[in-house]
């Protein structure tokens, strides 16, 4: 089952798909999760100066996380098809200040899929920061290999030295980091709500990933 919806999220544009046990969930007992990316395009990421981001790249950003919303939405369909409980959560939404339900970028580090960039951003192996990603939570087992952490920013610290906010701390994610020290959301998000407030209302900037030195063609 779990080859079924791996390949079907693939052939609807999925770039990756990965599996984690995660203690906690949104959901009592669906402690499966399948995390699927989708990658932006680059050309579109171009679109993002040292100045910041452009309408073409929020409207994006938002076709983007729809679509994982339905690609999760349908693997939900055929997991409860089977017989199973599926369910998922909002590609992108704040629900505790600048906090999502989970972190979909635990779920995808926990995969094996890639690591969490001094930017906070996501970086997989596959596309570097240009990803969204999603998780479908589910009690099918699921067999989930554990994977050694890799970090690839090493000395690197272009996103520090690019993000205007001062939100980048430079330090490298740890599973135990204090959040906070490691990156301040508050004022990533002040920025962008101050700064690009004629572009999806302060709803994105995406400095740090045009620049990052993993954003290749
Ligand atoms: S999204 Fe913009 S403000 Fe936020 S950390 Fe990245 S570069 Fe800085
Ligand atoms: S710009 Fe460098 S330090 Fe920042 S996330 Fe990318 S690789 Fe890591």
């Amino acid at each position: 089952m779990y080859e079924k919806i791996k390949e079907m999220l693939m052939s609807d544009g999925a770039v990756f798909v990965g599996c984690s046990y995660q203690e906690e969930t949104p959901f009592p007992g669906l402690n499966y999760c399948i995390t699927f990316g989708i990658k932006l395009s680059s050309a579109i990421v171009d679109t993002i100066s040292e100045d910041g981001p452009s309408k073409t790249y929020f409207h994006h950003y938002r076709t983007v996380n729809t679509r994982l919303d339905q690609m999760a939405l349908s693997a939900v369909i055929e997991l409860e098809k089977a017989g199973f409980n599926g369910a998922n959560i909002p590609a992108s939404q704040s629900t505790e200040g600048t906090r999502g339900l989970f972190s979909h970028k635990k779920a995808a580090v926990d995969a094996g899929l890639g690591w969490i960039g001094k930017s906070a951003l996501f970086i997989s192996r596959e596309t570097g920061p240009l990803v969204r990603l999603a998780t479908v939570f589910t009690d099918m087992p699921l067999k989930c290999e554990e994977h050694i952490y890799e970090d690839g920013c090493k000395d690197c610290d272009i996103c520090k030295k690019m993000c205007p906010s001062g939100a980048i701390s430079g330090k490298t994610w740890e599973k135990d980091i204090n959040f906070t020290d490691f990156f301040d959301a508050e004022l990533c998000s002040h920025y962008m709500k101050e700064h690009f407030k004629d572009i999806g209302r302060g709803a994105v900037c995406g400095i740090c990933m045009r620049f990052c030195k993993y954003n290749k063609k």
